[in-house]
């Protein structure tokens, strides 16, 4: 059966995470209410802006029907600002900010600062083979610590693409995966490699196959 993922459709890149599912082979549906929510084996959480979608989370009904779904089991995928909603913890966050939990770690919001606020750079990720990824940043947030549960992917290389120093963003974790929850601090899906959401999709299907 072709599994059903879900994008979080109340902000942010919608589109482009739906035709990113598509060309994995699964079926993807936005999912506004908790209906929706309803028929998703799988929830996708886009790049946008984590305050805003918080705010809508609640007005729209779905923050405590999405968490008790990644409390169960459901696999996720969040990216930049879907990462800063499935980590416990937020710092730089506004003080309203709600968590959507799932992933054991503590994020940096906006942590690249001023000068690298956005950039694209080369990354090995654990678990995408065939070479580097381009990863885009956009006023991203990085890992600032994990849990022991947490697998940690890839991490800021010391040299961005443009050759400048990363300086204090070298090392850093930004992608992420605990059992069925994936993160990352980039954007796979407005660079048009597939290989982060194939690795999703697999996760998907694995999650489903073992139930
Ligand atoms: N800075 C944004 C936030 O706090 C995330 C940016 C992004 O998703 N590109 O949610």
């Amino acid at each position: 059966m072709t599994p059903v993922v879900g994008v979080l459709a109340l902000q942010g890149d919608v589109r482009e995470h739906l035709a990113a599912l598509d060309a994995c082979g699964v079926r993807s549906v936005a999912v506004r209410r908790p209906v929706e929510l309803d028929t998703v084996e799988a929830l996708v959480l886009p790049g946008g802006e984590s305050t805003t979608m918080s705010r809508l989370l609640e007005t729209f009904e779905l923050l405590e029907p999405v968490r008790a779904r990644i409390a169960a089991g459901m696999p996720a995928y969040g990216s930049c600002a879907g990462m800063i909603l499935l980590a416990r913890e937020v710092l730089d966050g506004r003080p309203d900010q709600q968590q959507l939990g799932g992933l054991d770690v503590v994020v940096r919001r906006n942590a690249f600062g001023r000068q690298v606020d956005s950039f694209e750079t080369d990354l090995t990720v654990d678990g995408v083979s065939g070479g580097p990824m381009r990863a885009v940043f956009i006023r991203a947030p990085w890992v600032e610590s994990t849990g022991p549960a947490v697998q940690v992917l890839a991490t800021v290389p010391r040299l961005t693409l443009a050759g400048s120093d990363a300086g204090p963003a070298a090392g850093r974790a930004v992608a992420v995966r605990q059992g069925a929850v994936l993160a990352t601090s980039f954007h796979p899906e407005l660079t048009g490699d597939g290989r982060l959401h194939a690795l999703f999709c697999d996760m998907v299907r694995e999650t489903a196959a073992a139930a």
